[in-house]
């Protein structure tokens, strides 16, 4: 399916959290609008494709704006923001991306995420989380390093499941094997990663899941839609395909007691390295 680019200039990139990243950082970073993943596995269950103020009507998946200035307004808004956050939220703490993939294909042509790492190794955050579905992240090892000098940087890779696929849904962004492979690349070069399994979906074998995860990331967090898509009671999630294609596979697992029975093999496997929603996403896990 074709997708729609265009170019913007942004006056703002550094957006101050509210809501369910609120106690994560201090702002979220998108470097583009839409993601070309949003036809993948992950788009299914996406929570910004909820979001109108992302979308402006548009079909999620169908569409990309490249923030082409992104990293020039990073640099200009940087030090207020900095202060800001310094005073409010105990720190300047920046979450790239909530509602597209930093490291979409297009970024090897547009390179908007690069360019705001730079700017970033030049005025850094305090910290850094950036959040990623694909195995393309490991491309930009040569600016993790440096930034992992200057700020806490965390990696976050998005591995839902040990399963490539949903009966009925598209394939994955990336195959879990390339985003596991990716983890321990990364980790092997010192940069913090941690799983994130999220939204988390029916997992085969949990015991062999955990100890490969636990094998190449510092921590695993882990989300189920319900508590974590941002709407009641997971409600904005039971709208889409995600939860018949989940409970066609295992009728459990779209239950909130699921993610309990997994975090509880989870901390079998990795104890005092898992996080669990929103606390685990902050880097708050569990004891
Ligand atoms: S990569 Fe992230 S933002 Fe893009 S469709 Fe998947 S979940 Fe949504």
């Amino acid at each position: 399916m074709p997708i729609t680019l265009t170019t913007a200039s942004v006056r703002s990139i550094l957006t101050r959290s509210s809501g369910y990243l609120k106690s994560v950082c201090s702002h979220s970073l998108q470097p583009y609008r839409g993601c070309s993943f949003g036809n993948s596995l992950c788009g299914v269950g996406c929570y910004a494709r909820h979001n109108r103020f992302v979308t402006r009507g548009a079909q999620w998946g169908r569409f990309l704006e490249v923030r082409e200035n992104a990293a020039s307004v990073y640099l200009a808004q940087r030090d207020r923001e900095r202060r800001w956050a310094r005073e409010h939220r105990g720190g300047f703490s920046v979450f790239m991306s909530s509602a597209t993939d930093p490291f979409v294909p297009h970024e090897r042509r547009f390179g908007v995420t690069r360019g705001v790492l730079k700017a970033m190794i030049e005025k850094p955050p305090d910290a850094l989380i950036i959040q990623t579905h694909t195995h393309l992240a490991e491309h930009h090892l040569d600016l993790f390093r440096p930034l992992a000098r200057c700020c806490r940087l965390r990696v976050h890779i998005s591995i839902e499941s040990d399963r490539d696929r949903l009966p009925g849904l598209p394939p994955p962004a990336s195959p879990v094997r390339r985003r596991l492979e990716a983890a321990a690349r990364l980790r092997e070069a010192g940069i913090p990663v941690v799983i994130t399994v999220a939204p988390l979906l029916p997992i085969g074998d949990p015991e062999a899941f955990f100890d490969t995860i636990a094998a190449c990331a510092d921590a695993v967090v882990i989300d189920h839609f319900i508590g974590g898509d941002g709407s009641p009671a997971g409600s904005r999630t039971l709208r889409t395909a995600l939860p018949a294609a989940m409970a066609a596979v295992d009728a459990r697992s779209v239950d909130l007691a699921y993610r309990d029975a997994m975090v509880a093999k989870a901390r079998q496997r990795m104890p005092g390295r898992v996080g669990v929603g929103v606390d685990g996403f902050a880097g708050r896990l569990v004891p």
